[in-house]
């Protein structure tokens, strides 16, 4: 079976939600092989394997690196393997990686796909094009196909493995290695989850009304475990950081419930998280949009309703 090589993400909570999303859509295509930059541990590879990877290729020396030499490290393992595909995952890092390995391997490239499959031995994809208004489907018709997915598109689904472990040693070019990170400064923790991983998320918008304002939102999603979100309306207005809008300018969440409080539901919000399972929406206005996508609407007051809300949680979890 034709190898599927996937760019595996590790952090020191572990590997990323949205890698093994990948794995699982590599098993569609043939076998997955993780390629995993920087030290692997055993707890990174025991879970790599879970999720059906075959063989877990380690590249060493890519730390403090841009993401060129990840790059050159999958174009190299492609050279020996003739993989059907490389899938990545989309964001600002994958889709650099995934730009330049298509490039260098001569490939047809799909960015920010929402569904991966193989149709007649041909690697198709799904897209959602015009704010999550229509679906494109694409094919790719070279030997390897180069694929970033959506974070949260696809469920990831376990299937355990033994995985071989391959450590590979790539001679990155002097380009590759001529920009350097110099620091890094992690954000203060919140202790919130992710919002692009989180399982639950509440968003606010303007009908919030202020900043202070906001704060019913950020209690909503602690009661719930959740993590917090906004439209651009509020990070334009700065009482939330831009990096928690959600939308077609924004991220892209597909949790298993996401609660719209305050957001009227324009078409740019939607694109970011009509795929969430279970939609919540309150909203003053009957008529506001978000109602035509949410599967049980509020009609009142946001500062009224999730109060209440908070203090019902509250009481049931005792
Ligand atoms: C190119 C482009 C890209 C964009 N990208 C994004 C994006 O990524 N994400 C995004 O979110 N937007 C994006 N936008 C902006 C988008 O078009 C909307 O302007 C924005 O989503 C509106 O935000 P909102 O719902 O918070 O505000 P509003 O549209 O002002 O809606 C506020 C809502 O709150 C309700 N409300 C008011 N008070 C209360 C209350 N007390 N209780 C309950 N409900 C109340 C009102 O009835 C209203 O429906 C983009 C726009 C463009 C042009």
């Amino acid at each position: 079976m034709s190898e599927v090589l996937v760019l595996v993400e590790n952090t020191p909570q572990g590997i990323r939600k949205s890698s093994l999303e990948l794995l699982t859509a590599a098993r569609r295509l043939g076998s997955p092989s993780a390629v995993l930059c920087g030290a692997a541990d055993d707890a990174a590879v025991a879970s790599l394997g879970e999720y059906g990877a075959a063989t877990v290729y380690v590249v060493p020396g890519t730390d403090g690196y841009l993401s060129v030499p990840a790059a050159e490290a999958i174009v190299d393992i492609a050279g020996r393997t003739n993989p059907v595909a490389v899938l990545v995952t989309s964001g600002p890092i994958g889709k650099d990686v995934a730009a330049r390995v298509a490039v260098r391997l001569g490939a047809g490239i799909v960015t920010d796909a929402t569904d991966v499959r193989s149709e007649g031995g041909v690697v198709t994809t799904s897209q959602t094009v015009v704010s999550g208004q229509w679906v494109a489907t694409a094919q790719v018709t070279s030997a390897t196909a180069v694929v970033t997915v959506r974070p949260n598109a696809i469920a990831p689904e376990a299937a355990p493995a033994t995985p071989a472990v391959q450590t590979v040693d790539v001679a990155f070019s002097a380009a590759a290695t001529g920009a350097k990170i110099t620091a890094s400064n992690p954000k203060v923790s919140t202790g919130r989850p992710e919002l692009t991983d989180a399982a639950v998320v509440v968003s606010g918008g303007r009908g919030v009304g202020s900043e202070e304002g906001f704060g019913v939102i950020e209690r909503l999603a602690d009661s719930l475990g959740g993590a917090v979100g906004a439209t651009r309306a509020v990070t334009d207005l700065h009482w939330v950081s831009h990096d928690l809008q959600v939308g077609q300018t924004g991220k892209t969440v597909a949790p298993s419930l996401y609660v719209a409080a305050g957001i009227s539901g324009a078409i740019q919000h939607r694109a970011g998280m009509q795929s969430s399972k279970t939609i919540v929406a309150v909203n003053k206005d009957p008529k506001a949009p978000i109602f035509q996508v949410a599967d049980y609407g509020v009609i009142g007051d946001l500062h009224k309703v999730l109060p209440a809300l908070i203090d019902e949680i509250g009481k049931r979890k005792g």
